[in-house]
């Protein structure tokens, strides 16, 4: 465990992030019981919990949690757009949404109270990777239905920062508001940090012209190598922090000083790890799917949300930060983008890891998967670093070998390689999508 800190450790809401264990306990199993009886509103809680003979007194200790049902993304949307909106309709303040792959966005409302405690919650993993209200922070998130802006926004201001809304998109018009404004802290996705870099690093945009020293990322899985990469590129600091819409947003877990994982807000979360197959609980250490129950929801609670997000819950003891909190690791992947390669299961984040291990090649990659015949094909597309492509065709050829090794090691699977020229691949202002799966899969 990291024991020094990379920065000053500071805390926002020391109550809570720090509060004695036991008594953590106790709150969490007092509001687990408010939860179950705010949810019996819900016709779909309802009749699970009559059957079930669950009760708000009859969840006795917090190992009670294992009683109560599962919500999946397809029961929220079997009840679109509000079959999980348990105030009345008046005492909505905000409505955010996921958008899904299937057309509809998941809706998602918000209280008055919603609002002000998802951004004490921005706010705690702002200030714990070095947010301070003397600063300007550029939020290149997009502002909209997507959870990142607007959570963000609020989470800042109530730090008391100044926020520079931009929102995602035109690298150009972002850059330049860096330097003309000159922001100590950058918001947005990993992958649109790396294009932004590029940017900068490729044009003659000077690095003392800008004032960053802190980038908040969220949104999408992204690997420690990546975090060494733009750190050392910028030679600013990266945070993770994890949310997601349908149990509020961003402000659900996120790095202390130490940067040991991220702390989960378990005052307002309690976090269970389970086997996606049998959804039998794992205990702290194993990975597997997380699944969240959000405590203080007023607008749209759910229950042992299934986050489809694979992770593992720290086993290890306390952070020296001073926090309580169970830690969790990076999202390693989700149940849905797990590839499963001649039947071994592969994370795009394990590729990205191998690419980075190789020099010459920029982080600037696509995983396609075909089945041309009864198996199944991978080729990794990647761009080479300026510079390299004239080389000679010996020189590509050890490249292509070098991660095709790396590749291999990590994953025990053999990949075709495609290195092509840079800046030829797909940027992505919000979230990345690195895998194309071109197999038939239903037949
Ligand atoms: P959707 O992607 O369905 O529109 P959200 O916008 O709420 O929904 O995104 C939430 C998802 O984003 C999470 O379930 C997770 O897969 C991913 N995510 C969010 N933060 C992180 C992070 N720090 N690391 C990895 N993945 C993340
Ligand atoms: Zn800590």
């Amino acid at each position: 465990m990291n024991t020094i800190p990379i920065i000053e450790n500071r805390i926002w809401q020391p109550e809570f992030e720090c509060m004695p264990k036991e008594q953590l306990r106790a709150l969490q199993l007092e509001r687990l019981r408010g939860v179950v009886a705010h949810t019996a509103r819900l016709p779909f809680y309802r009749e699970k919990y009559q059957h079930l003979g669950i009760t708000p007194d009859s969840i006795r200790s917090l190992d009670d949690i294992r009683r109560l049902p599962f919500t999946a993304k397809a029961d929220l949307r079997d009840g679109y757009p509000l079959g999980f909106l348990a105030v009345p309709r008046e005492q909505v303040a905000r409505f955010q949404g996921t958008s899904g792959t299937t057309g509809k966005p998941t809706w998602v409302a918000y209280s008055k109270g919603d609002v002000e405690n998802w951004a004490n919650l921005c706010a705690r993993f702002l200030v714990a990777g070095g947010l301070r209200p003397e600063h300007t922070v550029q939020i290149s998130f997009g502002f909209g239905l997507f959870t990142g802006g607007f959570g963000l926004h609020y989470g800042i201001e109530r730090v008391g920062a100044a926020i520079i809304p931009l929102s995602s998109g035109n690298s150009e018009r972002q850059l330049m508001t860096m330097q003309d404004l000159r922001p100590e802290i950058l918001i947005c996705t990993p992958s649109y940090a790396l294009k932004l870099m590029d940017t900068l690093l490729t044009g003659d945009v000077d690095r003392s012209s800008i004032a960053l020293e802190h980038a908040h990322f969220g949104g999408e899985p992204w690997t420690e190598s990546m975090r060494e990469h733009i750190e050392g590129g910028l030679g600013i600091r990266c945070w993770n922090n994890y949310g997601l819409a349908e149990v509020q947003g961003p402000g659900v877990s996120g790095e202390c000083a130490y940067r040991n994982g991220m702390h989960i807000q378990e005052d307002q979360f309690i976090f269970e790890t389970v086997d996606p197959d049998t959804l039998e609980p794992l205990p702290d250490g194993e990975k597997g799917e997380l699944v969240v129950t959000p405590l203080c929801r007023e607008a749209f609670p759910v229950v042992r949300y299934r986050t489809r997000d694979i992770g593992v819950i720290y086993a290890d003891g306390d952070c020296p930060c001073g926090r309580t909190s169970r830690r969790m690791s990076r999202i390693m992947g989700r149940t849905d983008d797990m590839l499963i390669i001649r039947g071994v299961n592969v994370f795009p984040s394990q590729v990205e890891t191998a690419l980075m291990r190789v020099k010459s090649v920029a982080p600037h990659y696509m995983i396609e998967v075909t089945r041309p015949g009864a198996t199944d094909e991978v080729t990794v597309h990647i761009e080479v670093q300026p510079g390299i492509f004239s080389d000679s065709m010996r020189e590509m050829q050890a490249i292509k070998a070098d991660i095709s090794a790396a590749v291999a090691s990590i994953t025990g699977l053999h990949m075709a390689i495609n290195l092509v020229e840079p800046n030829t691949l797909e940027r992505f202002e919000g979230k990345s999508r690195r895998v194309r799966d071109l197999r038939d899969l239903n037949g």
